[in-house]
């Protein structure tokens, strides 16, 4: 990479972020299509989102992504927001414009390309989703979107899915979506009925020995298992939906394709097949996984 006066910069902001592997994905990426462009990690303290967008703007910064804490805190500082975005309430990519940054999320269309890729079917589906944080709330808009026939909401704090399900049945404007306590799984009906997306924490880097559900009989209930989850890359959750006879996915193509489609917004060019291939095994190398 050779770095001149014309080098355009990238970074992500977040905190902390020094375990990201979007630097792997956009430098691959940069390299491969002759972009004079950085990636760099930007750790953001607390309380100083607003100093972090206004010095992006002020230093020329082409694009940035957005990560936890701030894909919800972002949003005043921003001149536009696309309405996906804005459906979900939460952006984590910023792409520069002539007076500010516009905010887009291309987590769940990242999600959506993973999971077309690895033949996962939405429309017309029976979904549990796992979880109700921010990224649950996301991939519950996604499903209203692809026209998923039913989804259970399933999460620790019941009141919390309750809330999200509610926002999310009117923002669709049908009442697909219904909210249950964890534990409520064996009320379900039928077996091998649902794809399961894990939207949880539990399972993550280092309690890998963890997963949110623990009982064999509910993953008689699910034909496919998608974790979100890509550290590690076999989660508690895909082994006990594998050890069911289902199928099951992680989430590394996810972070794979959002980091994809945000570059194809700062550079306006389309990344292909095999460069797609390439930037996913420099995202697996830098996790020590080739
Ligand atoms: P979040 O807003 O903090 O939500 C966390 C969720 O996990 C909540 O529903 C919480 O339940 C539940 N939870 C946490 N600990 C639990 C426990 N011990 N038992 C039961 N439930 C528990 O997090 P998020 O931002 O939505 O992220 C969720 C997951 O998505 C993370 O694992 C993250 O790695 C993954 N993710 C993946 C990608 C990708 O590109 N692949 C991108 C973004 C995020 P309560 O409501 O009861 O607290």
């Amino acid at each position: 990479m050779k770095i001149n006066g014309y080098t355009r910069t990238c970074g992500l902001i977040g905190n902390p972020v020094e375990h990201t592997m979007s630097p792997a994905i956009h430098n691959t990426l940069a390299e491969a299509m002759g972009e004079n462009m950085v990636y760099v990690p930007f750790r953001v303290p607390e309380n100083s989102v607003k100093e972090a967008v206004e010095g992006a703007r002020a230093l020329n910064l082409l694009g940035c992504n957005v990560t936890v804490p701030y894909k919800s805190a972002v949003l005043p500082y921003l001149t536009e927001i696309d309405s996906l975005a804005e459906k979900i309430g939460a952006v984590n990519t910023l792409v520069r414009t002539d007076n500010g940054f516009k905010g887009y999320n291309t987590d769940m269309p990242g999600l959506y390309r993973a999971m077309c890729e690895d033949g996962v079917k939405l429309t017309g589906e029976k979904v549990l989703i796992l979880g109700a944080g921010g990224v649950a709330r996301a991939v519950a808009m996604l499903l209203a979107d692809k026209g998923a026939e039913k989804v259970y909401m399933l999460n620790r704090t019941v009141e919390k899915a309750e809330q999200v399900v509610n926002e999310v049945n009117a923002i669709a404007g049908r009442s697909f979506a219904e909210a249950m306590v964890l534990d409520d799984y064996r009320r379900l009906p039928g077996d091998r009925q649902y794809l399961c997306i894990q939207a949880t924490n539990v399972g993550m880097f280092p309690k890998t020995e963890e997963a949110v559900i623990e009982d064999t009989d509910f993953y008689q209930k699910v034909h496919t298992g998608y974790d979100l989850i890509f550290n590690p890359a076999k989660t508690r959750f895909m082994e006990l939906t594998q050890a069911a006879g289902g199928r099951a996915y992680n989430g590394l193509k996810m972070l794979l394709w959002q980091g994809i489609i945000a570059f194809e917004l700062w550079t306006d060019k389309k990344v292909g097949a095999e460069l797609a291939e390439k930037a996913y095994s420099a995202m697996k190398q830098a996790m020590h996984m080739e």
